[in-house]
């Protein structure tokens, strides 16, 4: 057993409620007949007592994006509890996101903060595309795993006097259990525990609750775990090396707790996804996983399956400040063919023949444009078109190109971030931005009124959260923009500069 002062992690589990219930699930999900939604007052009462803990403090769930306070919970862990070193918004195009996670966490978290920060657990559902931008802007560490790929989960629910453990061997079992030595203590809303299956054990059972969540509880030797180590006794945690595909849905368990999740009302068990094993000497029947270290997902990049397109753009709608009929009617087919919706802002005389012709296809809008009104404008636009994830804005001129639309929906984009592309050099032939981006959130309404032009909309995101691309889209990345990092590197003080170039040497020739 270990002192979670001496852990690399330690969950604040926000929310039992998940978007998944995968097998045997370390919070039990879909056993519960009520989720639980952590606080405000517990989260940061969790936070505050961690402020010494000098790794990672984990937001984990469930499903932590889908709890309804979460952007204040991540707004409060990032000011209070903030990484040493932050890298600078996400503003290329990338395609492989899980790999440049992976490289992320690795030169971040593990080189440049040395695992201090806050970290997020997550299975990478719509909500997490709804706080991109503030996920990447606050979270030093990121586990992302969307389990629609061959994961394995050990069975937990296990009691080692029904698989035949006796007293005196237990205790040296239980204390080498490798998901306490190698993983977190943890915090729910009934207290603090010194293992995370222990919390979600005492959750799903009703137990006592843990140690208050004071400052220092954290600081517990293992000698001082108390009563809260009977809930090892109802765990398979310490077990068995074996496992079963998270995907199937069907938990492993034991008699005793077959018939303690009867007790409680398991709704997963009245769906018949619980498996009672039969096992002697700790043999089950479920496959073998490889090792320790490498038993649960083995290639990093299977943590998001190619099929998973939550972060890619949903919709494009377009707004068009135009004041050519001439034009608009020699591109009013492609625009409709290539957004989900056009929104023409003209001046009004425009309308007076073209209206009834573009009248007929539902998905253009219009409406008039007045002198210094560009903002109020484009307000309206967005309302006409209910645009809820990107707005493209166009130049009357501008040489729509079908292509670069097409790939835009295969690629990732901040959605903090405005991207303004200049087409055969000329700028802002084309400017994509998202309704959901901070810096549209800060101006609200009034803010994106008071813009009597477009670069004074243009200048409501920040300078690091504008990129100028080109029409090509030659800037996608495969992997993170390291001339970034290794500016980042040079400007950073740190005792051990060989050691973070050593990190990004191994990320280019990863690359390479
Ligand atoms: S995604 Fe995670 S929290 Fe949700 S059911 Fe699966 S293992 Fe449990
Ligand atoms: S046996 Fe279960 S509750 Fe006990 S330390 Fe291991 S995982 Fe935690």
């Amino acid at each position: 057993m270990k002192s979670p002062k001496d852990m690399r992690i330690i969950q604040i589990d926000i929310t039992n409620a998940c978007i998944n219930q995968c097998s045997n699930c370390t919070r039990f999900c879909g056993h519960h007949k009520k989720p639980f939604f952590m606080d405000w007052e517990t989260f940061t009462r969790a936070v505050d007592s961690l402020k010494d803990f000098d790794r990672t403090i984990g937001i984990m769930g469930g499903e932590p994006t889908i709890h309804p306070q979460f952007q204040r919970f991540v707004q409060y862990i990032g000011e209070q509890y903030p990484s040493k070193v932050k890298l600078p918004p996400i503003t290329k195009p990338i395609r492989n996101f899980i790999k440049y996670i992976r490289d992320r966490n690795f030169y971040l978290d593990e080189t440049l903060n040395d695992r201090k920060g806050p970290g997020l657990w997550t299975s990478l559902c719509n909500n997490y595309y709804e706080h991109f931008e503030l996920i990447q802007d606050v979270f030093s560490y990121q586990c992302i795993n969307d389990h629609q790929n061959p994961s394995r989960h050990q069975p937990l629910l296990i009691s080692r006097k029904d698989v035949g453990v006796s007293d005196d061997k237990w205790i040296e079992i239980r204390d080498k259990c490798w998901f306490q030595n190698m993983w977190s203590a943890t915090i729910t809303p009934k207290g603090a525990f010194f293992c995370e299956i222990a919390g979600a054990l005492d959750m799903l059972f009703d137990g006592p609750g843990g140690w208050p969540i004071e400052p220092g509880w954290w600081k517990r030797d293992p000698k001082d775990f108390g009563d809260q180590l009977n809930w090892c006794e109802l765990c398979g945690g310490a077990l068995l090396n074996k496992g079963r595909f998270s995907y199937e849905e069907i938990d492993d368990v034991s008699k005793t707790l077959f018939e303690k999740l009867k007790e409680v009302g398991s709704p997963k068990q009245k769906r018949n996804k619980v498996n009672i094993l039969s096992i002697k000497n700790l043999q089950s029947t479920g496959e073998e996983m490889p090792d320790t270290i490498n038993r649960y997902l083995p290639d990093f990049q299977e943590r998001i399956s190619r099929l998973n397109t939550v972060l890619n753009p949903k919709t494009i709608d377009a707004v068009i400040f135009c004041n050519s009929k001439e034009i608009l009617e020699n591109k009013i087919d492609s625009y409709t063919k290539a957004f989900n919706s056009v929104v023409l802002a003209s001046e009004s005389y425009i309308y007076n023949d073209f209206i009834k012709t573009v009248s007929s296809k539902s998905n253009i809008y219009t409406t008039s444009t007045t002198m210094n009104q560009w903002g109020r404008t484009l307000n309206k636009a967005i309302k006409l078109s209910s645009a809820k994830d990107w707005v493209c804005l166009i130049d009357e001129d501008t040489k729509l190109c079908v292509e670069l639309l097409e790939r835009f929906k295969t690629i990732i984009l901040n959605p903090g971030v405005l991207y303004r592309f200049s087409i055969s050099e000329l700028k802002d032939k084309m400017v994509l931005f998202n309704t959901r981006a901070k810096a549209l959130k800060i101006a609200g309404y009034d803010g994106i009124s008071a813009c009597n032009s477009a670069d004074e909309f243009f200048g409501l995101w920040d300078e690091d959260k504008t990129v100028f691309m080109d029409g090509k889209l030659d800037d996608v990345i495969q992997n993170p923009d390291l001339e970034l990092w290794v500016r980042i590197a040079e400007n950073i003080e740190s005792q051990n500069k060989a050691h973070v170039y050593k990190c990004l040497d191994k990320i280019k020739s990863d690359h390479e």
